[in-house]
C-alpha cells in the first residue's frame, strides 16, 4: 500500500533533524493510536537504518558496587542492602579476556562501566589503558564512569574512547525523586565535556520508576533538545532490584514502553535507539514491537553490570525468528 500524499509530506517533515520538539508535539505522538505511532516510527527508521540490522554491544562492570550516589534504582549504591559487594577496579588482563570473548560472540562495541560518582585521575589512567587495549582488538569502545571534568573527557578521547554513556535518567522535574546526590545540571555538564572532547554521546533514561507520561515526554524532549542528538539513546525499563527503594514498584505497561521507544525514534531519527535494561523480563513479542518502533541496538550477554540480561542463545533465537542480523 502506498502512502497518501499528505502522509508522505508529514513523514518527510518529521525526518528533518530537529532540536526544537515541544512537549506538546511529543505528547501528541504518545497520544497517537498505537498502530499509527509504530507505523510513523518504522517509516522514519527506514530512512536512516536497515530495519533488519541490530547493533550489538556488550557491557562489563569493571568496578562493581560501593558507589556513594543514591540513585534509587541502582543495586550498586552503597546506601542500599542489595547483596552487591564493593569490588576493586578489574585488572587489565581480565578486562581484555572479556573483550575478546565479547568480540567472538558478535559484539561490535564493548562498554566498560564503573560504579563511581566520578573517577579519580589515577583511576582514569587505568581506564584509559583499558580503552586503548580494547580498541586494539578492533572493537568500538564505550565507558560509563560517572561525572567527568573536561580534562578527563579529553584524556579518554586521547586513549581512543568512541562513546561515553551518561544518562539523563528521567525528566528534569522527576529527577529529584530518584537522585539527590547530584543535580540534573551536573549531568548536562558532563555531556557537554564529552561532546566537546569529540567523543560520541550515549545518553538516555529509565522508564517505569513511578514517573508520569508527562515525565517520559519531558525526558525525550530534553534528549531531543541537546545541541547534537546523542548518537546512541538507551531506553531502559526499570529492573526492580530487591533492596533498592524502587524494588516494589508496579510494572510499567509494555505498550507505554514501546511508545517511549517510538517517540525517541521519531524525534532523534539518526540515533541508534537501544532497547536496554529490562529485556530479561520482557516477552519476545514486546521486544519485537520495540524493534518495529525503531529500536536497533541491544546489549548482548548474560549480565548488565549487576542485573540479569537474556542469555546469548536466547537472543540468537529471537534474532533468527525475527530475521534480524548484527549491524556491521
Ligand atoms: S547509577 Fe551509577 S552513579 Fe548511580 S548509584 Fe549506581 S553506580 Fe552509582
Amino acid at each position: 500500500m502506498s502512502l497518501a500524499a499528505d502522509d508522505s509530506a508529514t513523514l518527510s517533515g518529521l525526518c528533518r533533524l530537529r532540536h526544537d520538539w515541544t512537549r506538546t508535539e511529543i505528547g501528541a505522538l504518545f497520544d497517537l493510536p498505537f498502530p499509527e505511532l509504530v507505523f510513523r516510527a518504522q517509516s522514519i527508521h527506514r530512512q536512516y537504518f536497515d530495519p533488519a540490522e541490530v547493533q550489538i554491544s556488550t557491557l562489563l562492570s569493571i568496578k562493581t558496587g560501593g558507589c556513594p550516589e543514591d540513585c534509587a534504582y541502582c543495586p550498586q549504591s552503597a546506601r542500599y542492602d542489595t547483596g552487591v559487594d564493593a569490588e576493586k577496579l578489574m585488572a587489565l588482563d581480565a578486562v581484555l579476556a572479556e573483550a575478546r570473548a565479547a568480540k567472538s560472540a558478535g559484539a561490535s562495541r564493548f562498554c566498560m562501566g564503573a560504579a563511581w560518582r566520578s573517577p579519580k585521575d589515577r583511576e582514569l589512567e587505568h581506564v584509559c589503558e583499558m580503552v586503548e587495549a580494547v580498541k586494539g582488538l578492533g572493537l568500538e569502545t564505550c565507558a560509563t564512569l560517572g561525572m567527568l571534568t573536561a580534562a578527563q573527557a579529553r584524556s579518554l578521547k586521547r586513549a581512543g574512547l568512541d562513546y561515553y554513556n551518561h544518562n539523563l535518567d528521567t525528566s528534569p522535574e522527576f529527577y529529584g525523586e530518584i537522585i539527590t546526590t547530584r543535580v540534573y545540571q551536573d549531568r548536562l555538564e558532563t555531556l557537554e565535556h564529552v561532546r566537546d572532547a569529540g567523543i560520541h554521546v550515549c545518553c538516555g533514561g529509565i522508564v517505569g520508576m513511578g514517573e508520569t507520561r508527562a515525565d517520559r515526554i519531558g525526558m525525550i524532549a530534553t534528549l531531543a533538545a541537546l545541541p547534537v542528538h546523542p548518537e546512541s539513546v538507551p531506553i531502559n525499563m526499570l529492573v526492580r532490584v530487591a533492596g533498592t527503594p524502587l524494588a516494589d514498584h508496579s510494572r510499567l505497561d509494555p505498550f507505554e514502553f514501546v511508545r517511549t521507544i517510538a517517540a525517541a525514534r521519531i524525534t532523534m531519527p539518526r540515533s541508534v535507539v537501544r532497547l536496554s535494561a529490562g529485556r530479561e523480563d520482557m516477552s519476545e513479542e514486546t521486544q519485537a514491537l520495540c524493534f518495529l518502533a525503531g529500536a536497533n541496538s541491544i546489549f548482548y550477554g548474560p549480565k548488565l553490570l549487576t542485573t540479569g540480561n537474556p542469555e546469548r542463545d536466547r537472543d540468537r533465537v529471537l534474532m533468527d525468528k525475527l530475521g534480524l542480523s548484527p549491524m556491521q
